[in-house]
């Protein structure tokens, strides 16, 4: 038996955004219908150790059983390195053998995007043009090239903390639109149509007062519950999305919090974007509607995306194969 390693430059070249928002909205509606299965993510968090590790597992009808293992280090950034590091893990639907190892960073970064790529396509408005980018980091880079996929941008502004950071996205980016750096988040979220927060802040970046009517928000950041990026005035008074229910309520410091503070109230969930997807339930109902996608990535996300690399580097030979 052998196993399929990819790494980061593999996985980045086998799998284009455009693609991977596809591959995304098929992994939403298969865990919608009922035909994938996953566990909350538990996560390793040793008294006095650097870093934590998530652990997340997944298993569809049609892919079998794949496993994420992510170590997140958030002093990476500092030293040159995605705070994300890990492996993915792929196996046989059959027999259960080992079929890949893949650069869990890459897989993340694209994935993590491309489902924000899915949301925005089906929730943000359809004359949407004026984009706003909070953070400057991988998420921040990984999602101007999403949205290029899923939008008709004429301009993005970005806007981070480290205004250098944010000129180094700008100037990378290989979108069809300008892309502004600003000298703060009002400045970019004023006039945007899509608003999209990659930060690791735990306290508010996007205050509802900021925000257009019907605007349309992917927040992506603060995957934990004691961290959150939007306010509470925010999640109240959204159309609240969400990749799933059961994490959103446990993970979500944006869902948690504002639970805690009786802004919002058991039943504010008004739909996973793969029932949307699926046609079970609606999404955008009014033009002047606040969207919000809560993001806290699915282990489905990474089972359906490793499938999609499995199958493409079997089709090109691209990878190294391992006996094991
Ligand atoms: P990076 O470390 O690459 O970038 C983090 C960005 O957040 C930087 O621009 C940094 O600013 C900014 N930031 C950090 N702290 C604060 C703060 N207190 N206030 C404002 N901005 C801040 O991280 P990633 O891009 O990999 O991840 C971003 C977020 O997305 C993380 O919270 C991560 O957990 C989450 N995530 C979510 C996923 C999902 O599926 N929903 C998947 C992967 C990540 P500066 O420019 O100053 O450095």
């Amino acid at each position: 038996m052998s196993v399929l390693v990819l790494t980061q430059e593999e996985v980045e070249s086998l799998m284009p955004m455009n693609d991977c928002l596809d591959v995304m909205a098929e992994a939403l509606a298969t865990l919608a219908r009922g035909e994938a299965f996953q566990p909350l993510r538990p996560v390793v968090r040793p008294p006095g150790a650097k870093g934590f590790m998530g652990l997340m597992p997944a298993w569809s009808q049609a892919q079998g059983y794949g496993l994420k293992v992510v170590c997140i280090f958030p002093e990476n950034p500092a030293r040159g390195l995605d705070a994300h590091q890990g492996a993915v893990l792929l196996f046989d639907r059959e027999t259960g053998e080992t079929r890949a190892l893949m650069n869990a960073s890459a897989i993340t970064a694209i994935r993590t995007a491309a489902v924000s790529g899915v949301a925005t396509r089906l929730l943000a408005r359809e004359d949407s043009t004026e984009l706003a980018i909070l953070g400057a980091g991988v998420q921040a880079r990984s999602h101007l090239q999403a949205m290029s996929c899923a939008g008709r941008f004429e301009r993005a502004r970005i806007w981070s903390r480290t205004r250098g950071n944010a000129e180094a996205v700008a100037a990378e980016a290989r979108t069809s639109f300008p892309v502004e750096v600003v000298d703060s988040a009002q400045d970019a979220v004023r006039d945007a149509d899509v608003v999209c927060t990659t930060t690791s802040a735990t306290e508010p970046v996007l205050r509802l007062e900021w925000l257009k009517r019907g605007a349309h928000v992917n927040a992506v950041g603060s995957s934990i519950p004691t961290a959150r990026e939007l306010d509470s005035e925010t999640m109240a008074a959204a159309s609240l999305f969400v990749d799933r229910r059961e994490s959103a309520q446990h993970e979500a410091g944006d869902y948690v919090i504002p639970m805690r503070e009786g802004a919002i109230r058991e039943g504010h969930i008004r739909a996973e974007l793969g029932e949307v997807i699926a046609g079970t339930a609606p999404g955008r109902t009014r033009d002047d509607e606040l969207t919000v996608f809560k993001s806290l990535g699915l282990g489905v996300e990474d089972l359906a995306a490793a499938t999609y690399l499995y199958q493409r580097a079997e089709a090109t030979g691209v990878g190294t194969r391992v006996d094991f």
